[in-house]
């Protein structure tokens, strides 16, 4: 097998193709709250998500394991799920303010590499 067809397997297997604005399509078809509190239920939602993401963190570093191998564990992959979660609400809270997810990354991103351009990355405001 040629480098590039073995990087392209390698490629392909370690990162999804699925795209952001997919993903928040088929997301919405699990979408159970009421309607008339979406934005109360989806923010609330999303901190309790990433409240679990840093709670797992926690009990790493409770547990004295932050600083050894824990990557290939099942506590990454308990992280890395509850970092799904937290998606899924970013994913139905600007669906529900009527953003796609996948324009809500570009513009991230744009918004970096323009910070990072300009030396301005650190530091701190919003619009800098
Ligand atoms: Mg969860």
């Amino acid at each position: 097998m040629k480098i590039e067809e073995e990087v392209k397997k390698y490629m392909e297997n370690k990162y999804s193709m699925i795209k952001a604005s997919n993903y928040q399509i088929q997301a919405k078809e699990t979408a159970i709250f009421p309607s008339d509190k979406a934005l109360e239920y989806l923010s609330l939602g999303l901190v309790g998500e990433a409240g679990e993401v840093a709670n797992k963190i926690k009990k790493l570093i409770r547990d004295g394991r932050v600083d050894h191998d824990w990557k290939n564990t099942i506590m990454a992959e308990d992280i890395a799920s509850e970092v799904g979660d937290v998606l899924w609400y970013c994913a139905m809270l600007t669906d529900h303010i009527g953003i796609d997810l996948g324009k809500v990354m570009e513009k991230n991103l744009d918004k970096l590499k323009s910070r990072k351009s300009r030396g301005v990355l650190g530091g701190s405001g919003d619009n800098r």
